[in-house]
């Protein structure tokens, strides 16, 4: 396992570089989630924090307030919060993502009094209507959020902070190259670990410490006896010993389709020597990054695209099988991993089909199917 301060902050909510920022008298604004724009944030100069469950027990909180229908990482973040484990937010952007997400923006402002907060609303449909909504909305973003702290956020903050951003896919983009190779660099687990805490630190310093990494993430020892080569795919996942179960036996997760794995800094036009520069206006740019590249299922019409993204890190990663995996009640995902099932195995990719909660709990059940999958698949 690879060894780094900045990747431990996979396993706390609160980390040492936030509660730095904050003592020097940063901001801290919490999103809800991949596809929100949070160059903004950065450019207004303050922390931009993806909302996690991390650390949570149970849900004696947020169920006074939420139901049993409710995906469990919607719950699980919630009860932390009415916890007072967010008590370093400073604000909240909640996106029309899924319907469980959506509704944090009402019940952290009723229920929990929790201001300043922000919403945005995006299509669920790719349009060119659709395009100058989404400007619109990120438009409105940005006054709403200068006016809320009195700050300015210049066009020219904007191009700085997504080239921050775009430099931030392209060492990433790095690391997935180290985890893809025939002896891979990196595991899954670390992989996931390095996602995570990159979503919970200013991307600045994400990529000093990511610089800092590669060099001994290329120096490790290569995985050489793999029995699987798989990829993960499906609903949230944010914490790296669910991909430690399906690694336990001895298969590598060497690809994935997670709104905070791959799929949080896949973007063609970030990989070096690739593609055309940014628009001038980096409100285009954002429009592009927030809602053109989205592989997030709350996209109608999307499924070709995700099924397309898939299938090239099946055959660019050399996947052996495919864990389809989805927190109970999640739909969007729920119907997201029924089509892309149904596709891999009429292509005679070996599917996992896991219904799990947000929280491990008992892992004993998942290392049985996950060892029952390695078989069948001839690992
Ligand atoms: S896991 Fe599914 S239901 Fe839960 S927040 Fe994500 S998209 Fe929504």
């Amino acid at each position: 396992m690879l060894q780094a301060e900045f990747i431990d902050f996979a396993k706390e909510l609160q980390n040492p570089h936030v509660a730095a920022w904050k003592a020097k008298g940063g901001r801290v604004v919490g999103f809800y989630c991949t596809d929100m724009p949070e160059q903004v944030i950065h450019a207004a100069g303050m922390l931009p924090f993806r909302m996690r469950g991390t650390g949570n027990k149970d849900y004696t909180l947020s169920d006074a307030i939420l139901s049993r229908f409710n995906c469990t990482f919607v719950r699980s973040a919630l009860n932390l919060a009415m916890g007072g484990r967010y008590a370093f937010l400073d604000g909240l952007v909640v996106g029309n993502t899924c319907d469980h997400i959506r509704r944090m923006y009402d019940v952290f402002g009723r229920k929990l009094a929790f201001e300043p907060r922000f919403f945005l609303s995006f299509p669920h449909v790719f349009t060119d209507e659709g395009r100058a909504w989404v400007k619109d909305e990120i438009e409105r973003f940005v006054q709403q959020l200068s006016k809320a702290y009195g700050v300015s956020i210049t066009p020219e903050a904007l191009r700085d902070a997504l080239a921050v951003y775009r430099e931030n896919a392209r060492l990433l983009e790095k690391i997935q190259a180290l985890r893809q190779q025939d002896e891979p660099r990196i595991s899954g687990t670390d992989f996931i670990r390095i996602a995570v805490a990159n979503g919970s630190v200013r991307k600045d310093f994400a990529n000093e410490q990511i610089r800092k990494l590669l060099p001994a993430i290329e120096a490790q020892q290569a995985f050489r006896k793999v029995r699987a080569r798989l990829m993960v795919a499906g609903s949230f996942v944010d914490n790296p010993d669910f991909i430690e179960v399906l690694e336990h036996a001895g298969a590598l997760v060497v690809a994935d389709s997670l709104c905070i794995g791959e799929r949080s800094f896949w973007d063609p036009g970030a990989r070096e020597g690739g593609n055309a520069p940014p628009p001038a206006d980096p409100l285009d740019e954002l429009v592009r990054l927030c809602y053109e590249r989205s592989l997030c299922p709350r996209i109608m019409g999307g499924h070709a695209g995700r099924l397309q993204f898939v299938q090239d890190q099946i055959r660019d990663a050399r996947v052996d099988g495919v864990v389809l995996e989805r927190i109970e009640f999640c739909d969007l995902h729920g119907c997201s991993n029924m089509m892309l099932q149904h596709v891999l195995e009429d292509e005679g990719v070996p599917v996992l089909s896991l219904d799990r909660e947000y929280s491990l709990g008992d892992t004993g059940r998942f290392k049985t199917r996950v060892e029952a999958f390695l078989e069948k698949i001839g690992g």
